[in-house]
């Protein structure tokens, strides 16, 4: 009736539940009810002929939405991507370095004018709607009035940082440390949990900011983040640059850098994390500091990828460190967490690597991005009682029984599409539909 509010949506359904484990309804109805605040929560999901029996006299004109031939699934996380540089994802990768020096620096420069951004926000973000992506970590330029923009633009459980640059980047995209600082403790202030505190890396933020900013970030419960041994050049350039920083010399890793500025910790999120020792394993460990693996961004360069190598799960596993999926936009080429998932199971397959299933790529790609965001009682997966916040994909392929093969039919038999970009049908962010493709 009316007056229960409640909305039904028909189509296949799967709901994540941890890398194992997913739900499926082949023939499903995701049941929602409006709260009184608005916000449309779910109810449960049941079998078609079940809700027919159940909802009968619920079921009107206006508040069934019928997919056939559909898939819904959670909306995503996408745990470390740079919103600001959506222009150079599809620019030539040589290197890491080189990469951020010819095409990336540059196209952030832009950002220092606020028109610019404003409206750069505003096509960005509803980009991002429209590939499905509704929570994560962001990272944005170093300039004020960016950050500004995309506090503005974004839906979901997204949390976003202006990057902290102090030394070598170009004169243009260099703050002082006192304006880095003050600039990231004025934003910590204002924005509270919506923000994430974040020094570019180990290269270009120097250890008093980082250590400056972190303390005023753990001491308020504020999520911090940062990129973590993303390839082995890097890394020699941050142990060469540490050597001669007072208090750092005896150094024995790029781990114990982050670790004497007070960047790690159970609200720190380290971006890539490929070349690690054990040792280090074992500190990100103690620490309880999670990490955000980029499939697509480190896939090699036939791939558009940065080829910076490829993220052990498996050890990260053994060590129970927490970790979940992330597009990392620009060095990663593809908006779509669909197209990351399956860049995730296609390259851990082709070093044969088991149990990089769907199934976990789909669970890594969700709902665990919300349990290290400490959100995961309101969303991240379909479970009764959180925001309505899901997708609709087409499927073409509909010989299907199970979760795992429903995705690879989705994701790999349909390998001669070229990407995931434009796939999502619509977007509903707490049961309203923010994106629908025309
Ligand atoms: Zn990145």
């Amino acid at each position: 009736m009316a007056t229960r509010k409640l909305s039904f949506y028909r189509a296949t359904i799967l709901n994540p539940l941890n890398d194992k484990e997913c739900e499926f309804w082949k023939d499903g109805v995701l049941v929602t009810q409006k709260g009184s605040d608005g916000h449309h929560r779910i109810l449960e999901i049941v079998e078609y002929h079940h809700a027919c029996e159940k909802y009968v006299e619920d079921f009107g004109a206006s508040n069934l939405y019928e997919f056939p031939g559909k898939l819904i699934i959670p909306s995503f996380f996408d745990m470390h991507f740079h919103w600001v540089q959506d222009d150079v994802r599809t620019m030539p990768k040589d290197s890491l370095l080189t990469w951020l020096e010819k095409y990336t620096f540059p196209a952030e420069h832009r950002f220092s004018s606020k028109s610019y951004a404003q409206r750069k926000a505003k096509v960005f973000f509803k980009k991002l709607l429209s590939t499905g992506t509704l929570g994560g970590a962001c990272y944005s330029s170093i300039h004020e009035h960016a950050l500004e923009a995309a506090m503005k633009e974004v839906k979901g459980d997204v949390l976003v940082g202006n990057v902290l640059m102090t030394m070598n980047s170009p004169d243009n995209l260099t703050q002082s440390p006192k304006e880095a600082q003050s600039l990231a403790l004025k934003l910590m202030k204002k924005f509270k949990h919506r923000y994430v505190l974040t020094p570019r890396f180990a290269i270009s933020t120097d250890p008093v900011t980082m250590k400056e900013t972190s303390r005023f970030a753990n001491k308020n419960k504020i999520f911090k983040q940062s990129h973590l041994s993303e390839t082995t050049s890097e890394i020699d350039f941050v142990m060469s640059l540490y050597k001669e920083k007072a208090g750092f010399k005896s150094v024995k890793n790029y781990t114990e850098i982050y670790h004497k500025v007070g960047m790690l910790g159970p609200r720190s999120l380290m971006g890539h994390a490929i070349h690690l020792s054990s040792k280090e394993l074992d500190l990100l460990k103690k620490t309880k500091t999670s990490l955000v693996h980029c499939p697509t961004s480190n896939a090699p360069h036939k791939e558009l990828g940065l080829g910076s190598g490829l993220f052990d799960f498996k050890k990260v596993e053994q060590k129970k460190i927490s970790w979940a999926l992330g597009s990392d936009i620009g060095g990663g080429p593809f908006l779509s967490m669909l197209d990351v998932m399956q860049s995730f199971v296609r390259q851990n397959k082709k070093a044969k690597k088991k149990n990089a299933t769907y199934i976990k790529a789909l669970y890594r790609a969700t709902l665990a991005g919300a349990e290290i965001l400490g959100v995961d009682k309101k969303s991240g997966n379909l479970g009764k009682g959180k925001e309505a916040n899901f997708i609709v994909i087409p499927l073409k392929d509909k010989r299907f029984k199970d979760a795992e093969t429903c995705l690879f039919k989705l994701l790999s038999a349909e390998k001669k599409r070229v990407r995931f970009d434009d796939y999502v049908e619509a977007t509903f962010y707490r049961g309203l539909q923010v994106f629908k493709r025309s």
